[in-house]
């Protein structure tokens, strides 16, 4: 499909922001209001009804490195920001590449990890099957892991699962063992810990993706005595990497007003 190019608008500086995260939908607010932006916000389009960003958005891949070298090119982007979730590697490094080939500053968002507390029963693991193998076969597993991550756990572990998705899963997608919930979770801790008494959840295993949404199920666990089995992230890097928002003003705004 080819793409339409948007209309430029006069004496505005274009950005591209990979999106996917809360804090790429935090930043499309304030750069879409930012005097002399014109944004882009990409999506891949995982959810039936993506959460609302500012900015104009776009939904589905690039076609790799080669795509997206050719998007920035024909848009003209002036900066990317790769704002997409700490597990999103293969966008993280097509970003990396596609914009030293078109020489577009790229600067990349990563939210600090979680760190254990007192209390917490931490198993850290390097993989998803790691993970699966962690868990006892007589286990009752909270699997937050994603769509294709809860798959992979599922094929190397006979433990029972619960799910949790934003959309419906399709029969035919359907794991056996599985127990699925769908809806966005309220996210509080006293709800995460409804949730796992009621299924009677004797493990936990998710991926240390940071950030306030899943620390809910985190403190949950703590308080029942639940272990965590905890999927480390992927490398990060190389290339400029910040931590929050304030970074990437300081980085960008520089380049707009330069650009305008
Ligand atoms: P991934 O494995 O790194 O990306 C796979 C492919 O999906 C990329 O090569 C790219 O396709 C496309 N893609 C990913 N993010 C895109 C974006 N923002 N705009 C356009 N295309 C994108 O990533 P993933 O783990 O599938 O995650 C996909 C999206 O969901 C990310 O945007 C991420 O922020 C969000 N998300 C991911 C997780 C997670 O756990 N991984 C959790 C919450 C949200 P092409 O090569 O064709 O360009």
């Amino acid at each position: 499909m080819v793409e339409t190019v948007p209309e430029a608008v006069s004496g505005r500086v274009r950005i591209l922001l990979l999106g996917g995260t809360a804090e790429a939908r935090r930043l499309s607010t304030e750069l879409a209001a930012y005097p002399g932006i014109d944004l882009i916000v990409s999506l891949k389009g995982l959810t039936q009804q993506p959460r609302a960003y500012a900015g104009q958005v776009r939904i589905g891949g690039f076609g790799g490195v080669g795509g997206l070298c050719a998007y920035l090119c024909t848009h003209e982007i002036a900066a990317c920001i790769d704002a997409t979730h700490p597990f999103a590697a293969q966008m993280a490094h097509n970003a990396l590449e596609a914009c030293a080939r078109a020489a577009c500053p790229q600067i990349r968002l990563v939210r600090p990890e979680w760190q254990p507390g007192a209390g917490d029963r931490w198993i850290r693991v390097p993989t998803i099957a790691d993970a699966a193998d962690a868990v006892p076969t007589d286990s009752v597993v909270f699997v937050a892991l994603g769509a294709i991550g809860s798959q992979l756990f599922a094929e190397r572990t006979a433990a029972r699962m619960i799910v949790r998705t934003v959309d419906p899963v399709q029969p035919e997608h359907r794991i056996p063992r599985t127990t699925y919930l769908t809806g966005l979770p309220d996210g509080s801790v006293a709800a995460e810990a409804d949730l796992m008494r009621q299924y009677g959840v004797t493990h936990v295993a998710v991926r240390n993706s940071g950030g306030s949404a899943g620390r809910g199920k985190l403190e949950a666990a703590r308080n029942l005595g639940v272990p965590v089995v905890m999927v480390e992230r992927p490398p990060i890097g190389p290339g400029r990497v910040v931590s929050d928002i304030a970074a990437i003003r300081d980085w960008l705004y520089p380049i707009v007003a330069a650009d305008s």
